[in-house]
């Protein structure tokens, strides 16, 4: 069906016009504000959202209702105008109407050169641009001609067997629909998904009358800015360039004149010093009656200015913070307006680490730094891999011939790619710095052997899935292992904005921090505490491992205790940083959770090595490891199951816990430990665990002669555990929802394996999301909500939180909010961000509560 075209859908801007971003685009609406400010914008038509999907959709466009609010014979351009200039659009068209009689016309006012060079050059773009005719058939000679010209438009004829079109409205139709199609292709939708533009994002058009930039005086087009885009820092930053048209390369002209004076060359200011001045009090106006630093196309026409667009200025993320600052420290806009300008999506860009400069580099091969930041992790080849590994918590590097878009979830799910083929404006490297990902393209040496799973680099190594390499995607070099990083540099914006944040939020953030350096990255971000430690980490480390196996093939419970007290100085050293970093911090240390046989060797080698290390004969170590297998080992002797079953691992801990708080207590702020009980299903579970930790506190405070407190708490991740959560709370002063596992068991679907088919169950609509990566607020939620509900059933001061994977995602920090959760334990990395989306959450609440 026909879209009935009104005349709000092709708008002619002027100050009252009935016009609005969301229908006619950031960029009509800000002309209008422009004209609004009275400044000189040439008469523009703005084209809507709807008017151009109907375009694309095969309507044509209603030229003769465009072209009556020009003159008769008009050379117009015509712009995108979505709704967030970030989000990109198609490139612009210039000279729209340019034709045989109007280069003749322009011959006599412009001279036959400048003429000629307009006339072809705007031959050579529609031809491109709008026909889609090979750009190898369409050079502009360096010396153009009325033969090169008339050649050129034979090219064309012969090419679309067709004239070159002499009619205005017929280019300004072709234009029209090139455009609008060109924002409805696979690749343009992708990229400004990936920039946050939801699936639905439309497309408005500007129609404008060309400025002409030639003249006999001071004539040209430029741009200008008042703030610089990368660092945010105040400065005129612009190119003028004398007689040439404003199109996108302005800047990258040869002839490109600065704006400002300046020793290097002539420049705008000294030329035209009216222009010059009236565009750095337009620059002024913006900035406090738009209250947005703009960038601004202008063009001088014998020395007159006119302005032909303003934009929000494109920005990196660390220049949005301090704009955003900088114009709320000057009283432009309200502290609690600059903390809702900045994504916290944006804000994760500002908190890449690097590799640390004198950290020793085994380098393997080099390719196209095409995203910032650095990042290692385990080696995979598919993107349902990296999801595998991501839903187990372990950082990865996604190895690639190219990427498409299948694997955007797998790039998602993984700490950074790699690909083979690919350019800065590859796939893989646009949708990587798209999303804050390290990302190397084009690294053409890499050996890639998708079946085998391996890598051959340059000198010869080999490695394979699971081997650990780091991703450097500043310099663009993979290296082997795991290499020392530098924490990001964040300025005083960054820290003023979050301050600001932290004065409206009111909901606490905690870290997940198993280690000194998180623990130490959680504090850099101002984490209120740590809310989750897990505490089998710390036994994978150095010689650890061999302890844990000992204690493993230990038959007796004095075996078990003698080895244990081995490794509980070490824990008790573990704790001890941690408690001094955090500085009375809250730190919440989850008891020993995953089940034994993932500290065993699996191969033949492994187990004669292990045979070897402990004395004992090959057969003995394979009887055990057969002896701990089990069908599901995520359901089986895991977590509280083994406190409850081989209790000296608990008690070893819980002792670890209580001498370091003591060994703290006597050094600095007093802590109060949080001791969490993981996978909990039933209270005489927390019972049991409570009796024998309230024990060993007795027996630390007798030896020590020291006072301390701590609390105990469950972690819900079972749904029994959230369904009996009214009597688990009597004996757990906190409840903290696990949500991975908690996900897993309420869809009976396994974390390390949903990655395989989630793409599947996504695209066909069966789940909204992955629901490891956005929390399910249908289902889960509804557990979480019905626990908390019953929790404080059983204890009304119950403290309550999650700590899953998605602690750090808007949606989930929306959801415990509305819950009146205590806080939200995340990623270090994540603390700001989740910062920043909780002030927001809380700002918006205020405008419009619920
Ligand atoms: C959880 O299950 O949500 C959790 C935080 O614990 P883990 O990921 O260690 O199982
Ligand atoms: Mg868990």
């Amino acid at each position: 069906m026909q879209k009935v075209i009104t005349l709000k859908d092709l708008c002619l801007v002027t100050k009252t016009a009935p016009m609005a971003a969301d229908i006619h685009g950031g960029r009509a609406k800000c002309l209008q504000r422009l004209i609004r400010l009275d400044m000189p914008v040439p008469t523009t038509v703005a084209i809507s959202f709807d008017a151009v999907r109907a375009i694309a959709a095969g309507q044509g466009a209603d030229i003769p209702q465009i072209l009556r609010h020009f003159e008769e014979t008009p050379l117009l351009s015509v712009r995108p105008s979505s709704m967030d200039p970030d989000w990109g659009g198609p490139g612009a068209m210039l000279n729209i109407g340019l034709n045989d009689a109007k280069h003749a016309e322009l011959c006599q006012s412009l001279g036959e050169d400048v003429a000629t060079r307009l006339y072809m050059r705007h031959i050579q773009s529609f031809a491109v641009e709008v026909a889609r005719l090979d750009p190898e058939e369409f050079y502009l000679p360096d010396h153009p001609s009325q033969d090169a010209l008339k050649a050129m438009l034979a090219t064309y004829e012969s090419e679309m067997d067709a004239e070159f079109p002499q009619d205005a409205g017929e280019q300004l139709s072709e234009v029209l629909r090139s455009m609008a199609r060109a924002w409805e292709g696979t690749t343009a939708r992708l990229l400004r998904q990936a920039k946050g533009a939801p699936a639905d994002a439309g497309l408005g058009l500007v129609v404008q009358e060309m400025a002409l930039a030639l003249g006999a005086g001071v004539s040209g087009s430029g741009v200008v800015q008042f703030v610089d885009g990368t660092t945010g820092c105040k400065q005129v930053i612009g190119r003028f360039v004398p007689q040439a048209a404003p199109t996108a390369s302005l800047r990258d002209s040869k002839n490109a004149e600065f704006l400002s004076r300046d020793k290097r060359g002539p420049s705008l200011e000294e030329q035209a010093p009216e222009a010059y001045q009236k565009l750095i009090e337009y620059g002024e106006l913006v900035r406090t009656r738009l209250r947005e630093e703009m960038e601004i196309k202008f063009v001088v026409r014998d020395g007159a200015l006119s302005i032909l667009d303003g934009i929000r200025l494109p920005r990196s993320s660390r220049a949005a913070v301090r704009i955003a600052v900088d114009l709320a420290e000057t009283g432009v806009i309200a502290k609690e307006e600059a903390v809702m300008r900045v994504k916290p999506a944006a804000l994760s860009e500002l908190l890449h680490r690097q590799v640390d400069s004198s950290a020793k580099r085994d380098f393997l091969v080099r390719g196209i730094a095409a995203s910032p930041g650095a990042a290692s992790g385990r080696l995979v080849f598919s993107g349902s891999e990296a999801q595998a590994s991501a839903a187990r918590g372990e950082a990865c590097v996604l190895v690639r011939r190219e990427t498409t878009p299948e694997d955007i979830r797998g790039m998602h799910a993984s700490a950074a790619v790699v690909t083979l083929r690919g350019g800065v404006t590859s796939h893989a490297a646009v949708i990587g710095r798209g999303i804050g990902l390290p990302c190397i393209v084009g690294a053409a040496d890499l050996d890639v052997d998708e079946r085998k799973r391996c890598i051959k680099v340059p000198d010869g190594r080999s490695f394979s899935a699971g081997d650990m390499v780091t991703v450097d995607g500043t310099t663009g070099q993979l290296l082997a292992g795991e290499t020392a990083m530098l924490e990001a540099a964040l300025d005083d914006g960054f820290q003023t904005l979050l301050s600001w944040a932290d004065e409206v939020r009111d909901i606490g953030i905690r870290a997940n921090a198993d280690t000194p350096a998180d623990a130490q990255t959680a504090r850099n971000f101002a984490a209120e505490g740590i809310g989750l430690c897990r505490t089998e980490h710390m036994f994978f480390d150095g010689d650890r491992i061999d302890l844990m196996r000992e204690m493993i093939f230990a038959e007796t419970s004095e075996g078990r205790a003698a080895v244990l007290e081995r490794l509980l100085p070490l824990q008790r050293s573990d704790f001890t940083e941690l408690f001094r970093i955090m500085q009375g911090q809250p730190v919440c240390i989850r008891l020993f959770d995953p089940p034994l046989h993932e500290f065993l060797p699996v191969g033949k080698a492994g187990m004669r090595e292990l045979a070897e290390l402990l004395d004992v004969p090959l057969a003995q170590v394979t009887a055990r490891v057969d002896d701990l297998s089990e069908y599901n080992p995520m359901l089986g002797m895991r977590g509280v199951r083994l406190g409850i079953t081989v209790p000296e691992i608990y008690e070893m801990q819980a002792r670890a816990i209580f001498e370091a708080t003591v060994a703290i207590n006597a050094e600095a702020e007093a802590v109060v430990p949080e001791i969490m009980i993981p996978l909990v299903s039933a209270m005489r579970e927390v019972e049991l665990v409570q009796s024998r930790v309230d024990s060993v506190a007795a027996a630390v405070h007798a030896e020590t002669g020291v006072e301390f407190d701590y609390r105990l708490g469950v972690m819900v991740e079972t749904p029994r555990a959230a369904l009996r959560a009214a009597d688990i709370a009597e004996h757990a002063a906190f409840l903290s929802f696990g949500t991975n596992d908690l996900t897993q068991m309420t869809y009976g679907l396994s974390r390390d394996d949903a990655g395989k088919f989630m793409s599947d169950y996504v695209n066909q609509h069966v789940y909204a999301e992955d629901p490891f990566h956005t929390l399910d607020l249908e289902g889960v939620g509804e557990l979480l909500q019905l626990g908390a509900e019953r929790g404080r059933q059983g204890r009304p001061d119950v403290t309550l939180s999650i700590c899953g994977e998605h602690g750090g995602d808007t949606n989930a920090i929306a959801f415990c909010r509305a819950q009146k959760f205590d806080y939200v334990s995340c990623s270090p990395f994540r603390v700001p961000v989740a910062r920043l989306s909780a002030a927001q959450l809380a700002i918006e609440d205020k405008k419009d509560p619920r």
